[in-house]
């Protein structure tokens, strides 16, 4: 096997009333949150499936299977290191990690530190190889209109 892999992680979830928006591992104060199984935070999982992906190890839906009571509200946290724990035993490491989350609302900028050290704390490695950027779409599509947010992330992997 090559000593580099490269796995690529995309995510949707819904925006509705009564739920805590919680992105990166960090809650975000806002007027609604992403609806889901879990905490539904939607760039963790796509990390989870950008790391998943680069050791071809299947998706996070296989994984940690929403109709599985064991996942209801669970942190996606707890995904995140356990899917580290698996690429480890593979025998990889986190290189670096680039992700971009598209949300009208709210302002995300204020936040990006706080993942990205959250982040980092899960992935064992330093924020300056985490990045997080967020964006919007300008009204148009999924998160233009506020129906959801989504996320996309691509890792670089090394082996140990
Ligand atoms: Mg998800």
């Amino acid at each position: 096997m090559s000593s580099f892999r490269i796995g690529y992680g995309y995510d949707v979830h819904r925006l509705t009333e009564g739920r805590k928006l919680i992105l990166g591992g960090v809650e975000i104060p806002h007027t609604k949150g992403l609806l889901g199984h879990s905490d539904a935070d939607v760039l963790i999982h796509a990390i989870i499936d950008a790391l998943l992906g680069a050791l071809a190890l299947g998706d996070i839906g296989a994984l940690f299977p929403d109709n599985d009571n064991k996942y209801k509200d669970i942190d996606s946290r707890i995904l995140l290191r356990e899917a580290y724990r698996l690429v480890h035993e593979k025998g990889y490491r986190l290189a670096n990690l680039d992700s971009t989350i598209c949300a009208q609302e709210p302002r995300l900028a204020p936040h990006i530190i706080s993942m990205r050290e959250t982040l980092a704390q899960d992935l064992q490695t330093e924020p300056e190889l985490i990045s997080v950027k967020a964006t919007t779409e300008e009204g148009l599509g999924i998160s233009g209109s506020r129906e959801g947010i989504t996320a996309s992330a691509v890792v670089l992997l090394e082996k140990i």
